[in-house]
């Protein structure tokens, strides 16, 4: 296998995998795939009630949230948060932490009035804000925060703490279930599933029921979030494969004991690849600034871009994948998701120590 670190769609668990390839023929001898049946079948009708009920399990969701699998990815939910909860005369507000977020905040200004809470744009996005710096006006529709920024390698520790009646909304696109969150703290959660839950194609919404029930009306149909949450996310034709792709893949995380167990699985696997970046006497350096690093997506620079580029070609030749950082960032990444294997992450720490050994 490659040693895979795209930063999405991103790597799966190899058991996932082969109980896929098991089944995917003959899906408990039906006779076809799931991705041939009915929507409405028995079948799926299941997979979609067990896939709900173990991401409710496995990530603590009290009742009071309805738990979405919805289509467009979070790009579409860039535009659906604030069609559906910006109110006249109440601002958005946003803390500007790097790409991400300053796409979610564009389509936000497309549809209402916007204010930014907080930024780090100065400093190159390459720290998350002080949650003290983070201002937001009683009368918000709601704080929107990306709780970790792919591209820059930023994450954040904590969560802001807003007014009383002003909703937290995060983009949980590259960190969702790779550590253990408080529900309560948020109004809504949305997340692509490529990342850490399976394949493109769903995109998981965590919403409180309160939220949903004031969906304004002059929104169409397919981008309400009350549409899906009146017929549990079975409104039109869902991405079926891709829901049932999650659902093997949270059968995974509770065998590996859970949300938690990951959080330290993943903790100790970056931290080898940290380690390889703050021993090396500057010969790596890293992107973000120590109290912002995400634990998901790994930055760092060399001291040349020639010496990148060469970083990058020999790290293709000994079978990584995915370590060339993003075009707007430069430098290089390193994707770790919830199912990098420890090992692929001592290989690349390995690597990265030859590397320099070589070239320091
Ligand atoms: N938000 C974050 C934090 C992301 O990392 C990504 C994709 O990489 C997106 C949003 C966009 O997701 P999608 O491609 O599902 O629209």
């Amino acid at each position: 296998r490659a040693l895979n670190f795209n930063a999405g769609p991103a790597a799966l668990p190899l058991e996932v995998l082969q109980q896929a390839q098991e089944q995917f023929v003959d899906y408990h001898s039906a006779g076809m795939s799931i991705m041939e049946m009915s929507h409405r079948s028995a079948a799926f009708e299941q997979v979609n009630n067990e896939t709900q009920a173990l991401l409710r399990k496995l990530y603590g969701i009290p009742d009071s949230y309805y738990v979405l699998f919805l289509q467009g990815g979070a790009s579409t939910q860039f535009s659906m948060v604030p069609m559906n909860l910006l109110q006249a005369g109440k601002p958005a507000a946003y803390v500007m932490t790097g790409s991400w977020a300053s796409k979610a905040l564009k389509e936000a200004k497309l549809i209402g009035e916007t204010t930014i809470a907080a930024s780090s744009e100065s400093d190159k996005y390459n720290r998350i804000p002080d949650l003290s710096s983070i201002v937001v006006p009683e009368n918000a529709s709601y704080l929107h925060i990306t709780s970790n920024e792919t591209i820059e390698g930023t994450q954040f520790a904590d969560y802001p703490n807003v007014p009383d009646n002003v909703p937290l909304v995060a983009d949980m696109s590259s960190d969702i279930l790779s550590r253990a969150v408080d529900i309560n703290k948020f109004g809504l959660i949305y997340a692509g599933a490529q990342k850490n839950l399976g394949p493109s194609g769903v995109t998981i919404v965590i919403v409180r029921k309160d939220l949903v029930s004031d969906s304004l009306k002059h929104v169409p149909t397919m981008l309400r979030y009350d549409t899906h949450a009146a017929t549990d996310s079975l409104y039109n034709t869902p991405p079926s494969f891709s829901v049932y792709m999650v659902n093997l893949t949270l059968k995974w995380i509770e065998s590996k004991g859970g949300v938690e167990a990951l959080e330290q699985y993943n903790r100790d696997k970056t931290k080898l690849i940290y380690d390889a970046i703050d021993l090396s006497g500057g010969f790596y350096r890293g992107f973000a600034q120590e109290g912002s690093r995400s634990a998901m997506n790994i930055t760092f620079r060399l001291q040349t871009e020639e010496l990148e580029k060469q970083f990058a070609k020999e790290s293709e030749q000994q079978g990584f994948v995915g370590l060339k950082g993003h075009r707007s960032v430069g430098g290089l990444r390193a994707s770790t998701y919830n199912a990098v294997p420890h090992e692929n992450c001592k290989t690349l720490a390995e690597f990265m120590q030859d590397f320099q050994r070589r070239n320091g």
